[in-house]
């Protein structure tokens, strides 16, 4: 029991229960029941939010609903898998009308624009605490990994890198910028968009892929080490990926370029898909790209020698010390 009023079951009821359009049973038994289309492999993922690490405790429940969801859909995404379903096991101080109804709208609206059930999970008084549970399916073998970079490949980004960041530094009282400008940043940081059609778009056409959500180096480091392969990116095609610094030319004036790189390369939370492909394969990306109506760039290549190297748009090597992200790769 969660409250004198509301017990876990009304809780469950009135909140977490719809009919399943997907799964072949829902909430309500002791297992949900998932049927994976014939040949297709299930993709499963979990990502925890906890407060105080993840989020802070002021924030708009509809959007931390939205969040939770989409930090799984993009590890969906970054396999190529497409949503079938989810889990929510949730912790809460208390059972809220005021927080549940507005968390349960952004968690919902999220999944019914990408058809992902809700199908079961557990709830239970504690810190609040949200972890998700994703399933996905692939048509076997065509799971986008870490592991299939290789030399000579082109190295991509989707969307927008900083923001996230941005919207931080902000929040921490490090940076001072336009009300627009943090408008825009602050939603990227709160409600971000999981790159599901992009990740779909890929199969067959990139040969790795990964979400960013640690930063850009980190997160292609990983590819990186999976695939045993290293790789130069030309920093000047990142500097324009802030997008909340696209509009207003302006206010990016004062904005130190040092501080932009570090966002751009080292921000995190920024839930876009970096990803590798075939020089050959360039226009595939690009008819991938357009069909998911999702910008990607194209920022560098893999390379046989291990390691990441940053360079400059004539090729010098480009020192990034002060990004802590980096130290990794050193
Ligand atoms: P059990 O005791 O068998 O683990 P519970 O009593 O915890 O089941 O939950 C009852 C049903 O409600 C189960 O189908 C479970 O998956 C579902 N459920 C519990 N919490 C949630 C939640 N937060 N969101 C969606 N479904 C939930
Ligand atoms: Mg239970």
């Amino acid at each position: 029991m969660l409250d004198a009023d509301m017990g876990e079951f009304d809780l469950i009821e009135r909140y977490f229960t719809r009919p399943a359009a997907r799964a072949a049973l829902g909430v309500g038994d002791d297992c949900a029941l998932l049927e994976p289309g014939p040949g297709m492999q299930l993709a499963v993922s979990s990502d925890m939010l906890v407060e105080g690490r993840h989020f802070l405790s002021t924030v708009d429940p509809c959007k931390l609903g939205h969040k939770a969801l989409a930090v799984n859909l993009s590890d969906l995404a970054a396999c190529g898998a497409a949503p079938l379903a989810f889990t929510l096991a949730l912790a809460l101080p208390r059972a809220d009308d005021a927080w549940l109804a507005p968390f349960a709208r952004g968690l919902l609206a999220l999944a019914d624009q990408h058809g992902c059930d809700l199908i079961g999970g557990d709830t239970t008084q504690g810190p609040l605490n949200i972890c998700i549970t994703v399933f996905g399916e692939v048509p076997r073998g065509q799971a986008l990994l870490r592991s299939g970079a290789q030399a000579g490949d082109d190295v991509y980004v989707s969307g927008t890198l900083g923001d996230a960041r941005l919207a931080l530094e902000v929040f921490r009282g490090t940076l001072d910028v336009p009300a627009e400008v943090f408008r825009q940043a602050r939603a990227r940081l709160e409600q971000p968009t999981p790159r599901v059609a992009l990740g779909l778009a890929l199969r067959g056409v990139a040969s790795s892929a990964i979400d960013v959500s640690d930063g850009l180096l980190g997160d292609l480091g990983h590819i990186l080490k999976a695939s045993g392969v290293g790789a130069v990116i030309d920093t000047s095609m990142t500097t324009n990926l802030i997008a909340a610094y696209q509009g207003p030319t302006k206010a990016k004036a004062g904005f130190d370029s040092d501080k932009q790189l570090d966002y751009v390369l080292a921000g995190g939370d920024d839930y876009e898909l970096v990803f590798t492909a075939q020089v050959a394969r360039r226009q595939a990306v690009q008819a991938a790209a357009a069909h998911a109506q999702t910008p990607v760039t194209r920022i560098g290549s893999i390379e046989a020698q291990p390691g990441l190297r940053l360079v400059d748009a004539q090729g010098a090597p480009v020192s990034v010390q002060h990004l802590r992200s980096f130290d990794h790769f050193a």
